[in-house]
């Protein structure tokens, strides 16, 4: 689960880190107040949508007066911003954060993820801040330095002081580094993170006023671990995800968007993927993940019918269904049920196996509806391909 920047800012305060004082804001009039409460004479004005890039799209704004705070503000909310992250269609903002300006000296990376070859959260920082991390690991991945946490032990502070050396941080910067970074673990730890991101960690105000600032935040969170997560859990934003996705995890399917023309209905996570890769081998392309998990009633099947079809590109779909758990009949009941309470346009290519497979083929005959049936994975794959390509 992803969060927005105000959001990890907020958190990140609370685990005692410094962040520009800000405030989120959800129509100009709102942001224009919030600057003015905030003082000072130079304020950021940030859209907020989970994707990255915001900077090099126009999505970050400084400003020199309130007005124009609140002009920002307009030309932000209610639109669609497009970055490198977004795709094309872009993403809707639909709240800005408003901050006092930072004089920013230097700009520096900042990241810790959960390494899955190591099994451990791994920090990575770059002198390089401020601009894309991977473009820096690509052409000068010397300027990467990373540093792996025992988890037995935490993160220490001599750990701390090696990444500081490394990325060029000295004097009272350095003990700074060290908070900074025991504080950004201890989050991620607490909160169960699976990637932490600061770009840029600036260097704010000059001379003896020099101190460590975050000026930008991406958290990601476990999925699995936010039933334990009751905070950041209230922090999800339904609007930034997939509605089809949202949509599916309320009925308990388990579905991912993807782009191809070739709608799948699978039961188990292992089956969907080896059907996406039986497509892909005869040359067509997925429209979805789709795993309807065991006991699939007929509820669940024609939900899922709903869910696929609910992607305009679907041009067929493919149920491939190896029941153990799951009865074949049930899952043919659903089908019938769906092609009738949805009136079903595209073809429904129908693999049946295990449980009640014999019951379950006499259903979809008896049906009288058109279903196109399959011995087996590889030809119901080639019969959805031949469809599509029609
Ligand atoms: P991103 O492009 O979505 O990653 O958004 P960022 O929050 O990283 O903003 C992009 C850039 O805005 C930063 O790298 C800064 O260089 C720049 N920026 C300029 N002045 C300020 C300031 O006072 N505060 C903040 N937060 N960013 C500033
Ligand atoms: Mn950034």
């Amino acid at each position: 689960m992803n969060i927005h920047e105000y959001q990890a800012k907020e958190l990140l305060q609370s685990f005692g880190v410094p962040v520009p004082v800000g405030g989120v804001a959800f129509n100009p009039t709102q942001a224009r107040q919030t600057a003015e409460e905030l003082g000072g004479s130079r304020w950021v004005v940030k859209a907020q949508i989970h994707a990255g890039g915001r900077g090099k799209a126009g999505g970050v704004r400084v400003v020199d007066s309130l007005d124009e705070v609140k002009k920002a503000a307009e030309s932000l909310i209610g639109r669609r911003l497009v970055t490198h992250q977004t795709g094309p269609e872009g993403s809707l903002v639909q709240r800005v954060w408003v901050e006092q300006a930072s004089q920013i000296q230097k700009e520096f990376y900042l990241g810790m993820v959960i390494d899955r070859g190591t099994q451990r959260i791994t920090v990575i920082a770059s002198s390089e801040g401020g601009m894309d991390i991977e473009e820096v690991a690509r052409v000068t991945p010397d300027k990467i330095v990373k540093e792996v946490i025992d988890p037995a032990i935490g993160l220490r502070d001599f750990q701390c002081r090696k990444v500081a050396t490394a990325i060029g941080l000295k004097g009272k910067l350095m003990p700074q580094m060290v908070k900074l970074m025991k504080a950004i673990y201890r989050c991620m730890r607490d909160k169960d993170a699976l990637q932490g991101e600061i770009n840029p960690l600036a260097v704010v105000g000059g001379g003896d006023e020099a101190r460590l600032m975050v000026l930008d935040a991406k958290f990601v969170f476990d999925d699995n671990a936010l039933y334990r997560q009751k905070q950041i859990t209230e922090m999800r934003d339904l609007a930034e995800e997939d509605p089809k996705e949202v949509e599916a995890s309320s009925h308990d399917l388990n579905y991912i968007a993807l782009d191809g023309n070739i709608g799948c209905i699978v039961n188990g996570a292992g089956l969907a993927m080896a059907t996406l890769d039986a497509i892909s081998l005869h040359g067509g392309s997925p429209a979805n993940f789709l795993d309807v998990g065991g006991g699939a009633s007929p509820e669940k099947v024609t939900n899922a019918c709903r869910i696929v079809l609910e992607d305009p590109n679907v041009k067929c779909i493919l149920v491939n269904i190896f029941a153990g758990i799951n009865r074949c009949d049930w899952i043919a009941k659903g089908l019938i049920q769906a092609c009738e309470s949805l009136k079903i346009q595209v073809p429904l290519v129908v693999r049946l196996a295990g449980t009640n497979v014999e019951e379950g083929r006499k259903i979809l005959d008896e049906s009288g509806l058109a279903f196109i049936t399959a011995e087996n994975l590889d030809s119901a794959a080639a019969k959805a391909v031949a469809i599509v390509k029609g």
